[in-house]
């Protein structure tokens, strides 16, 4: 029942329902394949609908097309669908959009089967009333420009993430080198092989629905399902199957079939289905790659020459916290903003990075040298030898600064008027808190424990928690028992968890987030907590809620505190919240007299004041911490916690932002946690000030109209 072409690409219908064979022999030349059913040639008696018109302005697109393959996959009856001279077996993703079915263009549907009346209706009232538009940028890794690409100036700007400077060479992640065997082999080996290599690429594509669903909304994610049907596509099964029947090994013969087909898309006239071809290519690749290796770098950052420059469309949080410092010299990435997670965890590992550069970086080759300028957010090629030397001179100059900074980093740092700041550092894992020892941290004032739930394929036990908490806290203690800040569980927004039934979101940011799910799931909270109350000693151990924007919030989760504090029966320790979301430091005065400690989230703080989302490329250089209308809410949280006889830290970026800290001092912060190698940089920073000095720099930058302003006042 699937493809009659009269010219070279003949299909007959098979005598056994649900199977096809083809009659060409020469399928590996398939080049135009025009997947016509011919009704007439089937024995079955097909019910027809009347004409039905495609009511979807941007017409049937990928993702409409998925929807209406889905909903056939609840019912066994056959479907074709024809448009004009053309019928198309309505099972097949390929096969629909090859039919270009455009807004206001009128099909017909033709169905076959015990339920076929309750299936015709179905789809016709899909047909009619589906008006999802089109949206090209769901696409996983958007084309670059159309120039071709190589910027004449060889200078790609982007927004700063990371500080620093590197010289290096050029790795793109993500080109791809295929090899592809031609041995011959026999049916009952490939078989299997393709089966398994399908089944598996389909379990991959259900876990990254999830994931983009969580990280960026469901819309995002639709395009993974539009895979997954892809996957199952019978048109691209067909050929690969007759190919491995011709003796052909696995790899060839999915590889020729994703391609032929692909390559048939992208003929076609409507872009958009043309721009299917990328997706069919894509998930082609991810099969082929269970198949045999794949040369296409990804993931394989620690076989990569030291002294690199990655260059990629986006890298996720976990793949920024594999990279080796001795290896990768700096990153750009064309997606992303500077106070994403990825700017975040590139700032903790001292990488320079730089985010939302120029697409046409995408073209650069591999081995070419580059500087990665991420002071001033550029990416430039065409060296001269003068530039070289610069920039080697200059890391050299910071790196012997760097070490007089650390050799005083172990010693308090206190204001030239006495004024002691603990400078604490953020961490995400044991080796992070390692480090930040050895640079002299004060305490940790913010553990990103989240990441201990994102590396992990479900939820980690307490045992395996604690494990995690103890080994930190241990690195730290070392010498002296430091302040230990444990904050739980902050996932949602751009921290995706799979195995958490967090609805998918149009806003992942302005949704289930922080204190939100932990309150949403309590057993899972509860463990946190048991796990954290199971570390020794516990008297310098703190935990901190993030994203809280209400007192019930907060009422609610220290009664689950205390209830398993009672139940362990262990001595209180500390509770305090982050302080990110504007209702919660406009409340400050009142949120106060519940907690013993405030931690400023700058980051998120920024993102919803300004209302920016904080992986945004575009509006990132607006994404300015130092934005009066944020000074504001942090004074307000300082003097509502002096108020009330608590202290309060600020943890986001602009803690380790040598501009912003005399006016966070002045402002009346008595903590700053930072991103580990800025330690000796602040301690040595805050040595310089003199607090009354801070004060009066803080009344005129709260003064100030905007960010800009603010960063002109010395
Ligand atoms: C913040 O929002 O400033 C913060 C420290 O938390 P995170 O960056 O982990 O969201
Ligand atoms: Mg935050």
């Amino acid at each position: 029942v699937l493809l009659l072409d009269a010219n070279k690409h003949k299909v007959k219908t098979s005598n056994t329902p649900g199977q096809t064979v083809l009659s060409n022999q020469h399928l590996f030349d398939f080049k135009a394949a025009s997947y016509i059913t011919k009704d007439s040639t089937s024995e079955e008696e097909f019910t027809f609908s009347d004409s039905i018109t495609i009511a979807n302005p941007s017409g049937m697109h990928a993702r409409p097309s998925a929807e209406f393959i889905s909903i056939t996959k609840n019912f066994s009856s056959k479907v074709n669908v024809k448009k004009g001279t053309k019928t198309v077996n309505g099972k097949s993703l390929v096969a629909l959009l090859s039919l270009e079915m455009e807004h206001n263009d009128i099909i017909t549907i033709s169905v076959s089967g015990s339920d076929a009346k309750e299936l015709l209706a179905e789809l016709s009232n899909f047909i009619s009333n589906n008006k999802e538009l089109s949206n090209n940028s769901t696409t996983i890794n958007p084309p670059p420009s159309s120039t071709n690409g190589i910027k004449e100036d060889g200078i790609f700007y982007g927004v700063p993430a990371s500080e620093g400077k590197a010289i290096g060479k050029v790795f793109q992640v993500g080109l791809i080198d295929l090899k592809i065997p031609s041995h011959t082999s026999t049916p009952e080996k490939e078989t299997p092989i393709l089966e398994n290599a399908i089944s598996k690429s389909k379990q991959e594509l259900t876990t990254l629905a999830i994931n983009v669903s969580n990280k960026s909304g469901k819309e995002n994610a639709k395009i993974f399902h539009a895979h997954m049907e892809l996957l199952e596509d019978p048109d691209i099964h067909l050929i690969a199957v007759e190919l491995i029947k011709k003796n052909k090994n696995a790899a060839f013969a999915w590889h020729t079939a994703y391609t032929e087909v692909a390559n048939t898309l992208a003929e076609l006239r409507n872009e958009n289905l043309a721009a299917r071809a990328s997706d069919i290519k894509d998930v082609g690749l991810r099969v082929l790659k269970e198949i045999i290796p794949v040369n296409d770098n990804a993931l394989k950052f620690d076989q990569l020459p030291s002294g690199t420059i990655l260059i990629a469309p986006d890298l996720t949080p976990s793949e920024t916290a594999r990279l080796d410092k001795n290896k990768i010299s700096g990153f750009a990435t064309t997606f992303g903003g500077s106070t994403s997670h990825v700017a975040i965890i590139a700032r903790s590992l001292g990488i320079p990075a730089i985010v939302g550069t120029d697409q046409e970086v995408l073209h650069l080759k591999n081995n070419q040298e580059v500087l990665l300028n991420a002071e001033d957010g550029f990416l430039k090629t065409n060296l001269s030898k003068e530039e070289v030397a610069e920039t080697i001179r200059e890391n050299k100059k910071k790196d012997e600064e760097n070490k007089i900074a650390i050799l005083n980093s172990k010693k308090m740092a206190i204001t030239t008027d006495g004024k002691r700041i603990e400078v604490a550092a953020n961490i995400t894992n044991v080796d992070d808190a390692k480090k930040a020892n050895k640079l002299g941290c004060d305490g940790i004032g913010l553990f990103r424990s989240e990441f201990i739930f994102m590396e992990s394929e479900k939820e980690p036990s307490i045992q395996k928690q604690t494990e995690v908490y103890q080994a930190a806290l241990d690195e730290i203690s070392k010498t002296e028992n430091k302040p230990f800040i444990i904050r739980t569980l902050d996932v949602g927004g751009d921290k995706p968890l799979s195995y958490l039934p967090i609805p998918q979101e149009e806003n992942p940011f302005l949704g289930e987030r922080g204190i939100r799910v932990s309150l949403d799931n309590p057993e899972l909270f509860r463990n946190q907590i048991k796990a954290i109350l199971s570390i020794r000693p516990l008297d310098k151990v703190h935990v901190m809620f993030p994203m809280v924007s209400t007192l019930a919030e907060i009422i609610t989760a220290k009664k689950i505190v205390t209830e398993e504090q009672n139940n362990l029966g262990v001595k209180k320790i500390l509770i305090g919240i982050m302080v990110e979301v504007p209702s919660t430091a406009l409340m400050a005065d009142i949120f106060a007299q519940h907690v013993d400690f405030f931690s400023i989230g700058a980051n998120d703080l920024t993102q919803y004041t300004l209302a920016i989302d904080r992986g945004h490329s575009k509006l990132a250089k607006n994404a300015d911490g130092l934005n009066p209308s944020i000074l504001k809410l942090i004074k307000l949280t300082c003097e509502a916690a002096k108020k009330n006889n608590i202290w309060v830290g600020v943890c986001g970026g602009i803690a380790s932002d040598l501009q912003a800290i005399p006016i966070l001092l002045g402002l009346g912060v008595n903590e700053l946690s930072v991103s580990i190698p800025m330690i000796p940089k602040v301690k040595s920073k805050i040595r310089e000030l003199n607090l009354q000095e801070c004060q009066k720099l803080a009344i005129t930058a709260l003064n100030c109209a905007s960010a800009f302003e603010v960063r002109k006042l010395k």
